[in-house]
């Protein structure tokens, strides 16, 4: 614990594949999270969500991963960070990762 591992996955904010992804806890482990779901988010989201909301208002009104889809704040960054190339924002480039799949 307590050690950073990259993951490489599917973002379930952005929905954009085979990007480094981090473990986002919906209800903030300060406010009791610990053992509540977790979302895995790529950087620039994870990022995002942390800029807009203060913990309080992640436990309290943003502690799943829908409510946060479909926030105003969060629906015009995501549609942004949908159009950026997913290799851009990962250090650690696959060989494969060509096969990145565009859709709209
Ligand atoms: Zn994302
Ligand atoms: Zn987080």
């Amino acid at each position: 614990m307590g050690k950073k591992k990259s993951l490489v996955g599917t973002c379930e904010l952005c929905l954009r594949e085979e990007v480094e992804v981090t473990v986002h806890h919906l209800t903030p482990k300060e406010l009791g999270g610990t053992f509540l779901p977790t979302a895995l988010l790529c950087y620039p989201c994870h990022k995002q969500i942390h800029a807009i909301y203060t913990n309080e208002e992640l436990a309290a009104r943003m502690n799943t991963i829908e409510r946060l889809r479909d926030d105003e704040q969060l629906k015009s960054y995501v549609k942004w960070i949908n159009k950026q190339p997913a290799s851009k924002l990962i250090k650690v480039v696959k060989s494969n990762d060509r096969k990145r799949r565009s859709k709209k």
